[in-house]
């Protein structure tokens, strides 16, 4: 038996959120885990049978929170502090991704370059693994029990171990190696007895730059597993990218089958020699974007690969955990729903292939694989634009020049303090924003709600005391989602929500054709915020690269014309903003870092186009206008070069809890604020503690270029704690600058 075609994995949250909204409700204690294992198991049901018509299916893909806690849980590696709460096992399981009772939940960190957030498991020399759950088994079961026979789907054990970390200073994760395979060893017996003949094993971190010695983990890893007699079928995937030297390391060893994702990496290199009496499972439909398959173009791919395997099957790129359910639950412009394809549609396409690869193409096919698409939205004007930029449209005049003019416009004290846009998003302002969706309130009551809500978040900072104000950003949902729904080229969706970490999802907009500002997007908020006081009150815009980070992008040009698009109408509303007496605009980056490619070769030409889109967007401002850009995050390391290169007048960037360690030797040479204030907790600063914040960064940066603020925007935290703690940090800024003089 064959796998034939399958996907590497799907969608759990459900195609209405159900999961979401039964998690939620179990959190709250509305409903008991008989209840939540109900809402479960008719998901999984689902699943499976919206896949009935793949050769093979996959099952283990579902999960209550995250796949990397439930390995984590599945080989006994829960901390002792989530143990020790003596709670049930799924409760002790969301107390490691929540946290519970004062023990701090696991570390939640990016999922490789998606937007996907896993549980960051925590190793020591005494960790331990053994076989604790039984989750794959009780999965395989169930869907026999459905009568659908099915692959397992399993986390490596070498990324588990590279995405772990260390609760031992110098102490590597991956030295656990061989105890965790072990566990492994037991569970594909286990699986074995069962009757299951496939099983998947994801390895996706060797999409990334790996070191010789992690290779060689991988090399032993899969000695060991693949060598197993008696064994079911391994099918070993790395997708995100181009697996690289591990692809030959996996074709050298004893599985039976490779996955590789050849939407990420076209020219990934399969054909070794040893592939030869192997089974290479091409990932050839998008498991991260939104559009149809180019079926022919994928035909011709795997057909070009039947001699250099045993067998060549189709599935999709990775796991289809990122992309929608079902395009047939939207309404949209049919120009632009003509062109997309969401989880189901992209099985289907599977199904296709995988019978034109082994039968040839048929009438089916003939109808759905046409060609005749309609075209992306386009713009004659902001294509001309892009062909025309000089460099001068990126550059702007010598930092001193600028410093300098602004000084004089600006006139602020050293340590100046502000804020990084957001204020509190009370109950108040999102029920405005649901009465207006709903037409409950007509958009001129709603934007007076809106004025209302910005003009007492002026005067609260003009109570407080802030050097630089901010308006809130109350009308914003979504930093992104805002301007998505401003531009034109951009499409939003009613269910297309993707799971970012546990219960959590966003619903990413689409960019389908040629971006264009058909008018001013923030400038009236902006100039009614600046309207009620003599302070300078920040626009506030996001960056063209987090824009593209946070939508499903345009797969028919270079992602860099994209951004381009975006950052010219960025620029364009920069000039109104200025127009119209803005003296500070800043421009938020959080996502700079996330789209960093995984492999070195490919980061430079990715920071050259990222930071070009950047200055694109901003370096059409005068001299004397200060631009300031915001990044949530204080690990530069790799970075930092372009984080400079943006030029921006004044960085803003997370620094409370890392105690201001990132300032050590950076020789950052415009303004900077490190934060002073954690606002991922809901804890309030004690003055005397930012003092000592702010002291110990005046050391490293003068105080003419040092900024006081937060580490990031205040829109999940209440007034409670927001008001005492920017007293707090603005006592704390005028007693040092006390100190200065
Ligand atoms: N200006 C945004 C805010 O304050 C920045 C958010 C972010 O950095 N993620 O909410
Ligand atoms: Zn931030």
């Amino acid at each position: 038996m064959t796998i034939g075609s399958t996907v590497f994995g799907y969608p759990r949250i459900g195609p209405k959120r159900e999961l979401k909204r039964a998690v939620e409700q179990y959190w709250s204690g509305k409903i008991d885990e008989a209840a939540l294992e109900q809402t479960a198991r008719e998901l999984r049901a689902r699943t499976w049978a919206e896949l009935s018509e793949l050769d093979s299916i996959p099952s283990n893909t579902f999960s209550f929170y995250d796949q990397v806690l439930d390995t984590t849980q599945l080989f006994g590696a829960v901390p002792q502090r989530f143990r020790d709460l003596g709670l049930s096992e799924l409760d002790t399981y969301f107390a490691a991704a929540r946290g519970r009772d004062g023990a701090a939940a696991l570390e939640l960190t990016k999922w490789f370059d998606t937007n996907y957030h896993y549980l960051v498991p925590e190793l020591g020399p005494d960790t331990e693994f053994r076989l604790a759950g039984d989750k794959p088994i009780a999965e395989y079961r169930e869907a026999l029990g459905l009568g659908v026979p099915t692959r397992p789907v399993l986390l490596g054990p070498v990324t588990y171990l590279l995405l772990a970390k260390s609760t031992v200073p110098g102490f590597e994760p991956i030295a656990l190696l061989d105890g965790l395979v072990e566990a492994y060893v037991e569970l594909l017996g286990r699986l074995r007895v069962e009757g299951v003949e496939w099983v998947q094993i994801d390895e996706p971190a060797f999409a990334a730059d790996r070191s010789p010695a992690e290779l060689d983990a991988l090399r032993r890893a899969y000695r060991t597993l693949g060598g197993l007699p008696g064994r079911p079928k391994l099918l070993v995937t790395g997708y995100y990218g181009d697996l690289g030297e591990a692809f030959g390391i996996l074709a050298e060893s004893q599985v039976e089958a490779i996955g590789v994702d050849l939407v990420s990496a076209p020219d990934a290199s399969v054909t070794v020699p040893a592939m030869r009496d192997k089974i290479l499972v091409a990932g050839l439909v998008d498991g991260r974007n939104v559009w149809r398959a180019d079926l022919h173009a994928a035909l011709a791919k795997a057909a070009s690969l039947l001699g250099s395997a045993r067998e060549v099957v189709v599935s999709s790129s990775s796991t289809l955990l990122h992309v929608p359910y079902d395009l047939e639950a939207e309404t949209l412009d049919p120009d632009v729903r003509a062109r997309l394809a969401f989880a189901r549609q992209k099985v289907r396409e599977i199904v296709l292939l995988g019978q034109a690869l082994r039968t040839g193409a048929d009438g089916a096919w003939a109808d759905e694989a046409r060609r005749d698409l309609p075209q992306p939205r386009r713009d004659d004007d902001v294509r001309a634009r892009v062909e025309s930029l000089k460099p001068e449209h990126r550059s702007r005049a010598p930092y001193p020049e600028r410093a300098a003019a602004q000084q004089e416009r600006l006139g602020l004290p050293p340590l100046a303090t502000t804020t990084i846009g957001s204020f509190p998003q009370t109950g108040d302002i999102r029920r405005a924003r649901a009465a207006v969706r709903r037409a409950e309130i007509t958009e001129d009551e709603y934007g007076q709600r809106m004025r209302d809500e910005i003009a007492r978040v002026i005067d609260l900072q003009e109570d407080i005391g802030l050097d630089v104000l901010v308006h809130g950003e109350p009308e914003r949902n979504d930093m992104v989602q805002y301007f998505a729904e401003h531009l034109e080229g951009f499409t939003g969706t009613e269910f297309g929500w993707v799971q970012s970490y546990g219960s959590r999802c966003v619903r990413p907009p689409i960019i389908h054709g040629d971006v264009s500002r058909p008018e001013p997007m923030t400038v009236a908020w902006s100039t009614y915020a600046q309207s009620l006081t003599a302070k300078p009150v920040k626009g506030m815009l996001t960056g063209p690269v987090t824009i593209l980070a946070w939508s499903f992008v345009r797969d028919d040009q270079p992602l860099a014309d994209t951004a381009a698009q975006v950052a010219l109408a960025l620029r364009d509303e920069i000039r109104d903003l200025e127009a119209a007496g803005i003296r500070i605009i800043q421009v938020d980056e959080p996502a700079l870092r996330e789209l960093l490619p995984l492999r070195h070769k490919d980061q430079a030409a990715y920071l050259e186009w990222s930071v070009g889109a950047f200055r694109l967007a901003t370096a059409g401002a005068a001299t004397g206008t200060q631009v300031h850009t915001h990044l949530c995050y204080s690990e530069f390391g790799e970075v930092i070069g372009a984080i400079s290169d943006l030029d921006a007048d004044v960085t803003t960037i997370e620094a409370a809890r890392s105690k201001m360690e990132i300032l050590e030797g950076l020789d950052f040479p415009r303004g900077i604020g490190p934060g002073v204030y954690d606002i991922h907790s809901p804890l309030v600063p004690a003055e005397d503690d930012v003092v000592a914040l702010i002291t110990e960064a005046v050391r490293a940066v003068p105080g003419e270029r040092l900024w006081i603020n937060p580490d990031c925007g205040l829109k999940t935290r209440g007034y409670a704690e927001v008001e005492p703690a920017l007293r707090n940090l603005v006592a704390a800024a005028n007693r040092v600058r006390a100190d200065l003089r």
